[in-house]
């Protein structure tokens, strides 16, 4: 998952003096990425503020073993609502594409609005330990803050409709954003929406904790050319799975 979180009110005036002490051209958060000296095993080592992708103990992504998996009883209905959009702004980010964008989603009784959703090649899950050719996470917070990820795996087969769309747009330019307006995101969104919920982190610098995950059971398809479109561009931009620890995975059916 590729988001920056606010910071809490706590942190703040340890930031703005960190700002204040910093010399000119050392705000920039240190890049990350998939390969080489940046690459996910030295995360932890590139900022203090990084430190929980090495020290964390409910790091994401994992691998869901289905039958160690416990069912949950009266599981939340996840209940999105996602309308046509206008005003995205669709971004490379350097290391995925994200596309800035709105929506609602209920879970339960509790209301998330929709920040963000971003692509991996291969998917950051696995399922048995099997990974997709791709993943999108759907970024959603609550007003407290908290976040939760609807994570859609997809296999190769027939196009992605919603896909098509976007990738029309694809910015190729590292740092680049173009404004969309784009169809429903229920065409990501399989008809079956059963899930795997754990609790994990961001699966990018800074790896904070606290993100509650919601893998759909569901895979979507897309063609063998979408997911080309996709790795041109970022040919592996997974997460290494983590270790689970002391973490049991829901089911909600
Ligand atoms: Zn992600």
């Amino acid at each position: 998952m590729a988001i920056r979180l606010v910071p809490s009110r706590r942190c703040i005036p340890l930031i703005l003096l960190g700002m204040a002490l910093a010399p000119v051209g050392s705000l920039a958060k240190p890049q990350y990425g998939y390969q080489g000296d940046v690459a996910p095993e030295n995360w932890g080592k590139l900022s203090p503020e990084y430190a929980k992708c090495t020290d964390g103990a409910e790091q994401a992504p994992v691998n869901i073993v289905s039958d160690r998996t416990k069912r949950k009883a009266n599981a939340p209905v996840l209940v999105p609502s996602y309308r046509p959009t206008s005003g995205d702004t669709v971004v490379n980010t350097g290391t995925t594409i994200q596309v800035n964008t709105e929506g609602r989603l209920l879970i339960g009784n509790a209301e998330y609005k929709l920040l963000q959703y971003h692509f991996h090649t291969p998917s950051e899950e696995a399922i048995n330990g099997v990974h997709y050719a791709m993943n999108v996470h759907l970024v959603h917070q609550d007003a407290a803050g908290k976040l939760a990820v609807i994570g859609v795996n997809f296999v190769e087969g027939s196009p992605n409709s919603f896909i098509s769309s976007l990738w029309k747009l694809l910015p190729s330019a590292k740092g680049q954003k173009v404004s969309a307006s784009l169809p429903s995101l229920d065409g990501v969104l399989p008809k079956d929406l059963s899930y795997y919920t754990y609790a994990g982190s961001l699966t990018t610098p800074p790896c904070s904790e606290g993100v509650q995950f919601y893998i759909l059971k569901t895979p979507e398809t897309i063609s063998p050319a979408q997911l080309a479109a996709f790795q041109k561009l970022y040919p592996m931009n997974a997460r290494p799975l983590q270790p689970l620890n002391e973490r049991v995975i829901s089911t909600s059916d």
